[in-house]
């Protein structure tokens, strides 16, 4: 059986950087506070809690100081946490930060603000306070007819689909007098997805490791299945079945950005154990 791992599995830049800065953190502070689990890996999430990351879900339960994810947060956060007299750790991902740059200015400048993203995820969340709360946030080229206005600026959640975006800019194009846009997606995600959909093709299994409450793990999956029907979507080795691998030749694994390096390997190691 070959065992073949994905390009581009597993954590991103964004997510190895925050990973670093909480490990130095944690070297200094007996505890730290996280506004929600630092990344969507409930094996990580917990390892750390244990080594001092506790998850928060209001500032009012920090008692020092705060992680600051890689999705970042809304300005008036950082001014909670002053005010309270706390400090903050920003691990907020370069490229979610030049996102929020351009929010701001679009929104200083006068634009109608449109987000391109899910309006759920905590990152767009953030992108909302840099314009007052004032953009509206879309997801679909069919949503981009509801926007009116004369002078439209667009920014993206760095983690969408460049082909959807293109879609709902050409939309607005349409339709709106000066449109200016940043396109803030990072190409890590694209990249990874890419990378996934050419292995799963050529696999007769894929496995897809991360959190079952991460998107991007989740997405990881749906692509695969959309290759090869033999695709499982796993946490850890554990939940492996080796039935999985009866007829296989060729195993393919991808991870999520949330998955660590050790998880691969340990899922790795388990398959070649099956021979
Ligand atoms: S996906 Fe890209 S933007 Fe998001 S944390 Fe990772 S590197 Fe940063």
């Amino acid at each position: 059986m070959i065992i073949e791992i994905a390009e581009n599995a597993g954590f991103c830049y964004g997510v190895m950087r925050a990973i670093e800065i909480v490990d130095e953190a944690l070297k200094k502070y007996k505890t730290i506070y996280s506004f929600g689990p630092i990344i969507h890996n409930p094996q990580v999430v917990e390892e750390y809690e244990k080594k001092g990351l506790k998850v928060i879900e209001s500032l009012d339960e920090a008692d020092g100081p705060v992680l600051i994810r890689s999705h970042g947060v809304p300005p008036h956060v950082y001014e909670e946490i002053k005010k309270k007299g706390l400090t903050y750790i920003d691990a907020t991902c370069p490229f979610v930060k030049e996102a929020q740059k351009f929010a701001k200015q679009l929104y200083e400048d006068g634009y109608k603000v449109v987000i391109f993203g899910d309006k759920k995820h905590p990152e767009v969340k953030a992108h909302l306070g840099y314009t007052n709360y004032k953009a509206d946030v879309i997801d679909s080229p069919e949503l981009a007819r509801s926007i009116k206005a004369t002078r439209v600026g667009v920014i993206s959640q760095t983690t969408q689909s460049v082909e959807r975006f293109g879609l709902t800019i050409g939309e607005l194009a349409k339709r709106i007098r000066e449109l200016k846009v940043f396109n803030t997606i990072c190409d890590a995600t694209e990249k990874r997805q890419k990378a996934a959909r050419e292995l799963a093709r050529r696999s007769d299994v894929m496995i897809i490791i991360g959190g079952k409450n991460s998107a991007n793990t989740r997405k990881l999956y749906e692509i695969c299945l959309t290759e090869t029907k033999n695709a499982y979507h796993i946490e850890t080795e554990k939940e492996i079945n080796p039935e999985w691998f009866k007829d296989a030749e060729k195993v393919g694994i991808t991870a999520g950005a949330s998955t660590p390096s050790y998880i691969i390997e340990r899922v790795y190691n388990y398959i070649k154990g099956l021979g």
